[in-house]
């Protein structure tokens, strides 16, 4: 199959070839059709899969057609992986401008609340700082999200992010907010971190 076959737009399919993504990976061609369809996944899969273009591209879809700002949020546990998803946000996003902000711990919260009063399209962060900047960043909220993606949801929780993740996910609209969670496995802890935030998901596996 193609990227064209799962349904993904030109725009997108351009940047991919860009990237040398030729064809979509095992866990892509599963999650994107479904995700497009608007339908919350659960991913299980490692890094190395393709796993981040997998909840990249049908994000980036749904962007495009209502953009808007602080449309789209990623968790994910570490400073690393935040940048790295970044990267492809920023790479698969190259033809459509779009715009994202990373908030991690032990970098400057002034630089990122100026970052966040540009209005990102996107923003991927640690759970933490994410956190600290909805209680003490003037005017940021995320009242109007529409897409949640938790990547590596069972390192998340076992870095003990659980409760901060409770908190903002008490801060998130559930109305018209599609949700993915990935994770390399799947524990009792994951589960109710997924039944607390997805609505009649899809299992994908790999
Ligand atoms: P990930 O599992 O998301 O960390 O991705 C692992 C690596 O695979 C990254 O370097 C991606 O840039 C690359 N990648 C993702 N999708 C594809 C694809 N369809 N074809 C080739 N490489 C890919």
């Amino acid at each position: 199959k193609s990227f064209a076959d799962l349904g993904v737009i030109p725009e997108l399919i351009d940047a991919c070839t860009n990237l040398g993504y030729t064809h979509p990976t095992p866990i892509q061609e599963q999650s994107i059709p479904l995700a497009l369809q608007g339908r919350d996944i659960i991913g299980l899969a490692e890094t190395g899969s393709g796993k981040t273009a997998a909840f990249v591209l049908p994000l980036l879809q749904e962007l495009i057609k209502k953009p808007q700002p602080l449309f789209g949020l990623v968790l994910a546990p570490t400073r690393e992986l935040a940048y790295q998803i970044s990267q492809q946000v920023e790479a698969l996003g190259s033809l459509i401008n779009v715009k994202c902000a990373v908030l991690v711990g032990g970098m400057d919260m002034v630089a990122q609340a100026i970052a966040l009063g540009k209005k990102p399209h996107v923003i991927v962060a640690t759970p933490g700082r994410l956190m600290d900047h909805l209680e003490n960043t003037k005017g940021f909220s995320l009242k109007h999200l529409k897409y949640l993606v938790m990547d590596e949801a069972d390192r998340l929780l076992d870095l003990d992010f659980g409760p901060i993740l409770d908190k903002i996910l008490k801060v998130l609209p559930r109305e018209g907010r599609h949700t993915y969670l990935f994770s390399a496995t799947m524990s009792s802890k994951v589960e109710s971190l997924q039944r607390a935030s997805l609505h009649n998901p899809l299992r994908v596996s790999i």
